[in-house]
């Protein structure tokens, strides 16, 4: 009797071990399931603004006085802080090696040199250049259009009015919008979030009032072929968001920012009341990366916990909703 089960449990060790080494060899084997991130900034790192930051850091407004100096805009009292990166190598090797080992492709907007580096340093067609244009001081129409048109831009954003006090439908965009309609570029559009007390510490132009998603309908009234996607999903405006999506059948959202700096309690029913609402298929995966590279895993891990998302759910907001929004060839990212 005893032998017998001594031999059961080598058996079951065996069974095990071999297992554990299949399992080792074929996730070798294979990618990670294809991530795509539409929100990435390419920016020169500046070691002088480095500084770190713990994740949904936005939890404490706590009430100062406009006679003392303004609260800090970033909480660093935590238990695991992201570090900032200290160089533009350092980052852009973190971010290749992120994007190799999650399967990921990003859609990315900001300093030219950077976005030329990361597109030769990623494999091809993993890095699409986007155009940021906020304002009519930023560059002609013209140019916007001849940028446009050389092929190297693909999506045109982040486009920001708000930090101007604008709304997006304001006319002095329109032409920018009407180039982007015709050449068939899809359009990112930051509405709703700007951080606790932004207008106060950082931006004095900024206004709430300007991040409603319904300040969109003009503009897509005189653009029905203009494919837009709001940034941010129009945070804190759910109901607001909701009513403009259900109205205008090919608006879409990123939860790019609002998903690692809001209260993460705060975040997750933020997103979960979009897809009650129906909109799983419309809500995109993104980060806002800036200067953490750690921020990516961050955030991934954020829609791989959601309890409340289902596995397909999270595939679409991670990557099918993506390619269908930007019409990417999904074989290519597999
Ligand atoms: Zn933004």
């Amino acid at each position: 009797m005893r032998k017998k089960s001594l031999y059961l449990i080598i058996c079951s060790i065996t069974a095990l071990l071999v297992t554990i080494h299949i399992y080792a060899q074929d996730s070798a084997k294979r990618r990670h399931l294809p991530i795509i991130d539409v929100h990435v900034h390419a920016m020169k790192m500046n070691p002088a603004f480095a500084a770190d930051m713990c994740p949904w850091f936005l939890s404490d407004m706590p009430g100062g006085d406009p006679n003392q100096p303004p609260p800090a805009f970033i909480n660093t009292d935590c238990a695991m802080p992201l570090k900032a990166a200290k160089s533009d190598k350092e980052f852009q090797d973190s971010l290749m090696a992120t994007m190799k080992r999650l399967n990921m492709t990003i859609i990315a907007s900001g300093d030219a040199s950077i976005l030329h580096n990361w597109q030769q340093a990623a494999e091809p067609g993993r890095v699409i250049p986007s155009i940021g244009i906020s304002s009519s001081k930023d560059m002609t129409v013209v140019a916007f259009t001849d940028s446009l048109s050389s092929g190297f831009y693909k999506v045109m954003g982040e486009t920001a009015p708000q930090y101007q006090g604008m709304s997006p439908s304001d006319t002095s965009l329109d032409a920018y919008f009407a180039a982007a309609e015709k050449l068939n570029i899809p359009v990112g559009i930051h509405m709703g979030t700007g951080g606790n007390g932004t207008i106060n510490i950082t931006n004095p132009k900024y206004r709430a009032s300007m991040g409603n998603p319904l300040l969109l309908e003009d503009l897509l009234a005189r653009h029905p072929k203009l494919k837009v996607w709001v940034m941010h999903a129009g945070y804190p405006m759910a109901d607001e968001m909701i009513a403009l999506m259900g109205a205008n059948a090919y608006v879409y959202v990123d939860v790019a920012g609002m998903i690692w700096s809001y209260p993460l309690a705060e975040v997750n029913d933020y997103i979960k009341r979009l897809v009650q609402a129906g909109f799983e298929k419309r809500i995109m995966y993104g980060t806002d990366l800036m200067i953490w590279p750690k921020l990516l895993e961050t955030s991934i891990g954020v829609i791989e916990n959601a309890n409340y998302l289902s596995f397909d759910q999270k595939r679409d907001i991670l990557f099918n909703n993506a390619v269908r929004f930007f019409r990417l060839d999904a074989s290519k990212y597999q």
